[in-house]
């Protein structure tokens, strides 16, 4: 009980923070003088190391929580046959939710024509970011450690979450032999959690810091001709998350959507503050478990995964960003282009890494599919982070959703749990 109401006030405190950063941020831009301690002491020094640093801290447990609950899960669920068809159900379900994504996107941006009418020539560059895109083969081939010391050096998901697995399915086939390595793990992952715990007590100073420097160095002006863009991907991240991913929810498990949405609230506040699914990955866990008595059997293994090929969030910006691009060159999209944005977009979701700003990278694959100018990925540069840090909650929770799906066809899911009042 007093567990539960420290967490509600960690809850509170989040969102609080959340609204001090975004109004200091856009105060300090409005009003505060440029000068060195403005812009050099408080934004770029106060704000940003301890911003920066809780990041970090966040990024920190990444990698040794996924390899230890990864390792654990894939051993808990044993037989290889379960796993299988954990496996194969959420793959499919996260490449349904992404495909919806990105007709939903396709939908709204033809609706609201975000690109009708503009001088994209009047806008200024920046310089973009794009790197050379890969092949789809490779996609596929980079799934495969070559060496999976330097997966887990270099962080690379995918390539961490197929070794997990295979560990965690010989430590259920070889039971007492690895009994040592088991415990090893099962021990490893007390501790990531605990010391989730621990990072996450900092939170509200963190949002605070990363809001604030974000809403300080972005005036309005700066967005307003890109406000129908802006509009569209908004409108179409609402209609994803608290439209489709609510009907499946209430479709597939019969759960009550807003009481999920509630619960979900502040792991979706963290993803928009950091812009990082990765980072969200041990509280999307914690909450599930502890909020919606999802077990971490099934989360263990389906919230890393989708933090790293599951992006409906991102999609929808690339699938709004091609119609907004077109229109604002003048080229006309046949249905055949249409179809090929929706796969091209889906395999972008898979190859985007769960970090600030990649879904701007991998669309550079998404508009060459279709012949349009790469150079357009700078006209919406500027405006990106706003629209990354809320992808990026829409993209989690279509993780957190897939989940408690997939965990309710699997009865790894306790309702009592979930139907409990606390928030
Ligand atoms: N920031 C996003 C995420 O971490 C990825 C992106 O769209 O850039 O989920």
């Amino acid at each position: 009980m007093t567990k539960a109401k420290r967490k509600l006030g960690l809850t509170t405190k989040i969102f609080i923070a959340l609204l001090l950063g975004a109004v200091t941020g856009t105060l300090l831009h409005y009003f505060a003088p440029s000068n060195a301690f403005f812009d050099d002491i408080l934004v770029n020094g106060f704000f940003y190391v301890i911003g920066q640093g809780f990041l970090r801290l966040m990024q920190m447990l990444v990698v040794p929580l996924v390899l230890c609950s990864l390792v654990c899960g894939a051993a808990a669920i044993g037989d290889t046959k379960t796993l299988g068809k954990v496996g194969v159900r959420t793959v499919v379900f996260y490449l349904f939710t992404t495909a919806l994504a990105i007709c939903v996107a396709l939908g709204v941006a033809k609706l609201i024509n975000p690109g009708v009418g503009m001088d994209l020539s009047a806008l200024e560059t920046t310089e973009t970011a794009v790197t050379a895109q890969q092949s789809m083969a490779e996609t596929l081939l980079d799934i495969i450690p070559k060496n999976p010391f330097s997966s887990l050096a270099s962080g690379n998901m995918l390539q961490i979450i197929v070794f997990a697995i295979i560990i965690g399915i010989i430590l259920a086939k070889l039971q007492d032999k690895t009994q040592l390595i088991h415990n090893f793990f099962q021990q490893g992952n007390d501790i990531m959690m605990e010391m989730t715990m621990m990072v996450m007590s900092l939170a509200p100073i963190g949002v605070f810091c990363l809001i604030a420097k974000t809403f300080s160095g972005m005036g309005f002006d700066a967005f307003r001709p890109l406000l129908k863009y802006m509009g569209a991907v908004l409108l179409a991240l609402m209609i994803q998350c608290f439209g489709s991913y609510q009907v499946l929810l209430k479709a597939f498990t019969g759960l009550n959507p807003i009481k999920f949405v509630k619960k979900f609230l502040p792991v979706m506040g963290f993803a928009f503050s950091t812009a990082t699914s990765n980072a969200t990955i041990p509280l999307s866990i914690d909450t599930l478990e502890r909020k919606m008595g999802v077990s971490r059997r099934i989360s263990s293994f389906t919230i890393p995964l989708g933090a790293t090929i599951n992006m409906d969030g991102t999609s929808i910006m690339q699938g709004v960003a091609v119609v907004f691009i077109a229109q604002a060159y003048g080229i006309a999209l046949t249905p055949a282009d249409y179809l090929t944005v929706i796969a091209t977009a889906t395999l972008a979701s898979i190859g985007t890494a769960g970090v600030p700003s990649v879904g701007l990278v991998t669309l550079s694959m998404v508009l060459a599919s279709v012949g349009l100018p790469i150079e357009g990925i700078g006209f919406i540069m500027g405006i990106d982070r706003i629209l990354d840090m809320t992808r990026t909650a829409v993209n989690i929770t279509g993780d957190a959703v897939c989940t408690t799906i997939v965990a309710s066809q699997n009865q790894a899911l306790d309702r009592d749990v979930f139907n409990a009042e606390s928030v």
